[in-house]
């Protein structure tokens, strides 16, 4: 008689090193049925915009590679992820189901009937931590609540002392010898057809765990060290840019975590200060948006300071498209906003002036911000695009104070000085002098004919946006016509 097999159901993990659902898989010595399943039911508006999509179709492809090289293939299938699962146990006889945990508020829901569901029908279930260094529930103040704002986050963690070390990736998979039919990649269509947006993407990413890895090898040795200083500046290639491979699963954080206090320690470095420590409270942001969204499940569509659903935003779609375009007039906001739409990624420093924009000048909700980041990036991710939505907008944990509204001429002269990174994403400006390229409205001759003039006088919606934020602070009725 066969063994009745597990199945493997691989979501927000697309990796076989530090695996530990795989890896218990593989302990059992049942033979092991690896899944992938597109669901674009159970998100609802949370199934994956056009720039994850594009990644996933690689990254599955990669993650079939790897399987295929060590002869078990991966299956894929399409529906409801649980009903697919359901219809696989029984298609199959499985004894078992693995997975990862995810930490959206729609998976939380589906994972947990999903689980009574199996137990009920003898199907035993089981599911591990691959994407957080710790648990969001592991993670409290001294008091035993969980930590409500960042830096107490990070000391919590520290207390909790290293992440469980990083797990190997097995070199042999017992397979199900006979596999149930599932689909071609290429026939669930992920990837853009006519206009082809994403034709830029391929010469700047590679998904998959092996890039990954060669990643986080490459950011180790030519950049960590700077890491601190330079993060701020997006012309530098001074940060990781593994955000999409972390959001897929490629690699996980304890392998980030582990491998970057190993090279630190082996240069004779304390990683715990300076530009380590800095990358790796980085690496616990994510973590802490996690634990946010955990904790919050609205915390994409809903204020987390229920005031601020009272701010007067402005419905009008003129600026909105405006800001999607990169057509704003503000030079470093427009570079960010074609940065994004070409590459399908934005440095930091640019996301929070191009977000802080967005929310405080021109004063549109930072949900329309959220919706189109979702679409865009090569990295959306639900817990951190919302909690820093929610952060720059000032109505989430820990947020930036209302009255601090980044200005983008400073932002630009401060992290762009001489343009390097604004001319390459808005040519327009080549030939506009230093001292004008940020503001490139006050030189006294017009050296950029093709660039538009700004959609809002930046002191204008400064103290527009301020006066809203007084209001609603002390609670005094916030219209526009108020605030203007
Ligand atoms: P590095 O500087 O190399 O940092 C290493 C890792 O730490 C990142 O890969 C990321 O996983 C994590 N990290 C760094 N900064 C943050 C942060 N502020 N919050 C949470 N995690 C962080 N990040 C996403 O992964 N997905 C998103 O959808 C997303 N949306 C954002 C929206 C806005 C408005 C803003 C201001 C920030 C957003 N971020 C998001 C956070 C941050 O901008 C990116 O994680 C970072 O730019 C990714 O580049 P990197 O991998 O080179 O980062």
């Amino acid at each position: 008689m066969t063994e009745r097999p597990i199945i493997l159901w691989f979501r927000q993990d697309l990796r076989l090193g530090d695996n530990p659902a795989l890896a218990a898989a593989v302990a059992s010595g049942a033979p092991i049925l690896p899944v992938f399943v597109l669901d674009e039911e159970t998100p609802g508006k949370w199934s994956p915009g056009g720039a994850s999509r594009w990644w996933l179709h690689q990254s599955l492809y990669a993650l079939g590679q790897s399987l295929a090289a060590i002869d078990c293939p991966l299956l894929l299938r399409r529906g409801t992820g649980a009903e697919v699962i359901r219809s696989l146990v029984a298609e199959t006889d499985a004894r078992a189901v693995y997975w990862n945990r995810c930490y959206e508020p729609f998976a939380i829901l589906r994972d947990t009937a999903l689980k009574n569901a199996l137990k009920d029908d003898d199907v035993e279930v089981e599911s591990f931590n691959a994407a957080l260094l710790f648990e969001p529930w592991q993670v409290k103040t001294k008091s035993g609540t969980p930590p409500k704002v960042y830096s107490p986050y990070w000391r919590a963690i520290r207390l909790l002392g290293d992440p469980e070390p990083e797990g190997a990736a097995p070199e042999k998979i017992s397979r199900l010898r006979e596999i149930p039919a599932g689909d071609r990649i290429e026939d669930w269509h992920l990837q853009p057809s006519q206009p082809d947006w994403a034709s830029g993407f391929p010469a700047l990413w590679l998904p998959g765990e092996q890039s990954a890895l060669n990643k986080l090898d490459r950011f180790l040795e030519n950049a960590l060290e700077d890491y601190k200083t330079g993060r701020d500046f997006p012309s530098k290639p001074l940060v990781s840019r593994l955000s999409p491979h972390l959001h897929f699963g490629e690699i996980g954080p304890r392998q980030v975590w582990h491998r970057t206090v190993a090279h630190c320690i082996t240069t004779g470095r304390d990683p715990f200060t300076g530009s380590t420590e800095h990358f790796l409270k980085e690496l616990v942001w994510r973590e802490f948006s996690h634990a946010q969204l955990y904790y919050n499940p609205t915390l994409p569509d809903a204020c987390l300071r229920p005031e601020y659903e009272g701010f007067p935003w402005i419905g009008s779609e003129k600026p909105l498209r405006a800001w999607q375009r990169g057509q704003t007039g503000i030079p470093i906001v427009d570079a960010g906003m074609r940065e994004l739409w070409q590459t399908g990624y934005m440095h930091n420093r640019v996301r929070m002036i191009c977000a802080s924009f967005l929310v405080k000048h021109l004063m549109v909700d930072w949900r329309a911000g959220e919706a189109w980041f979702w679409d865009t990036l090569v990295d959306a991710d639900l817990a951190s695009n919302a909690a820093s939505w929610q952060w720059v907008a000032g109505s989430g944990a820990d947020a930036a104070p209302y009255f601090r509204i980044f200005n983008p001429v400073l932002q630009g002269e401060k992290f762009d000085k001489h343009g390097e990174y604004t001319r390459h994403w808005v040519p327009e400006l080549s030939n506009v002098p230093d001292r004008y390229l940020h503001k490139p409205w006050e030189a006294p001759e017009n050296s950029a004919p093709d660039y538009n003039s700004p959609i809002v006088d930046l002191a204008f919606g400064r103290a527009r946006a301020l006066t809203a934020f007084k209001r609603l602070n002390e609670g005094l009725p916030s219209d526009i016509a108020a605030c203007a």
